[in-house]
């Protein structure tokens, strides 16, 4: 189904949840989270359903949840007709694919790469930081210069049609420093976040960022606190949309915080996006979306606006299911 058709669906079954106060047994009604018994996976957007059932095959087997998130967003990483992960994603405005990606596992060790071009799996870059150096966070020609030392194979970016919109892009934009056009059509990164059946907690984030950015803007898709963040006493979350919105509250920390102190999965996101509303006086194109499962298996997401969707696995369900949001486009 096309995204467009999931804005109209999301605002339908949101409206349920606009309407009435925002109780649990509304937002159960309207369908948009609810509790797992045994493993669980979330991933943002319709790409998350293959990237799910690549992961639970890892799950299923009891694997371990830091090794299903990555083996899952690789596959949408690996999709070349993805236009925003991976190497099939948009340029910024100068031409160049930068890779954003993190990764974080139930002992709170954690690996990213921002800034990072030519290589096709940055979540496997960015856990090869976590595995194999002291340090968190490499950028640029640094994390290239890492992945190249560590065998990752190199690409070329941007694919030849991802070049061809970009010129005709170029051609309508003549002036080099135009404001990128940012809306809700032009981005979505895949993050993943799971709970394997040990009950342990791990999440990965990537993504090739907004179309057209500035040469050197990194959002907060690799930002540990920002796009993800686990924490396995209580749970994880996973952003996306605005990044630069989500990372002046911290997001994904702060709904995990937020969770540490009661409040449900759906509630603590609900705050968070209450928070960044609260903080932009033009909330124009601000789409901005939480996902999140607690330590008992409870899950659920909310957005600023209407037509965030969401991919669910557990062993009884493979669907994806409409966020709680703030206001309809
Ligand atoms: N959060 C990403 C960024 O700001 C984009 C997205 O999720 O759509 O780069």
């Amino acid at each position: 189904m096309k995204r467009r058709t999931f804005f109209k669906l999301g605002a339908i079954a949101g409206a349920l949840s606009v309407i009435k106060p925002l109780s649990a047994s509304n937002l159960l009604e309207a369908s948009t989270e609810g509790i797992a018994d045994g493993p669980i996976i979330l991933s943002t957007w319709n790409h998350g359903l293959a990237a799910n059932s690549a992961a639970w095959e890892i799950l299923e087997k009891g694997g371990k949840a830091i090794d299903a998130v990555e083996r899952g967003v690789r596959v949408t990483e690996a999709d070349l007709t993805n236009r925003s992960v991976g190497i099939g994603g948009r340029p910024d405005r100068d031409g160049h694919v930068t890779l954003d990606a993190c990764i974080m596992d139930e002992q709170s060790r954690c690996g990213s790469v921002a800034f990072l071009e030519g290589i096709a799996h940055p979540i496997s870059v960015a856990r090869a930081v976590m595995d194999k150096t002291q340090h968190v966070m490499l950028v640029g020609s640094g994390a290239k210069k890492f992945a190249l030392e560590m065998g990752f194979k190199t690409a070329k970016t941007p694919l030849p049609e991802v070049k061809k919109d970009y010129e005709q892009w170029r051609k309508e934009n003549k002036n080099l420093f135009v404001k990128p056009e940012i809306n809700h059509e032009n981005h979505d990164t895949i993050g993943m976040i799971a709970m394997d059946a040990n009950g342990d907690f791990s999440g990965a984030c990537t993504t090739s960022g907004w179309a057209y950015k500035m040469h050197g803007r990194v959002g907060d898709s690799p930002i540990i606190g920002a796009g993800l963040f686990v924490d396995n006493e209580v749970g994880a979350a996973t952003a996306t949309g605005m990044g630069e919105a989500i990372i002046r509250i911290a997001g994904s920390h702060t709904v995990v915080e937020l969770m540490r102190q009661g409040y449900t999965p759906t509630e603590a996101c609900k705050e968070a996006v209450r928070r960044i509303i609260s903080k932009h006086k033009d909330l124009t194109n601000l789409q901005c979306c939480f996902l999140a499962i607690d330590k008992k298996g409870n899950y659920g997401s909310y957005s600023v606006y209407s037509g965030f969707n969401y991919a669910l696995k557990t062993k009884t369900e493979d669907k994806m299911v409409d966020s709680a949001f703030d206001r309809n486009w």
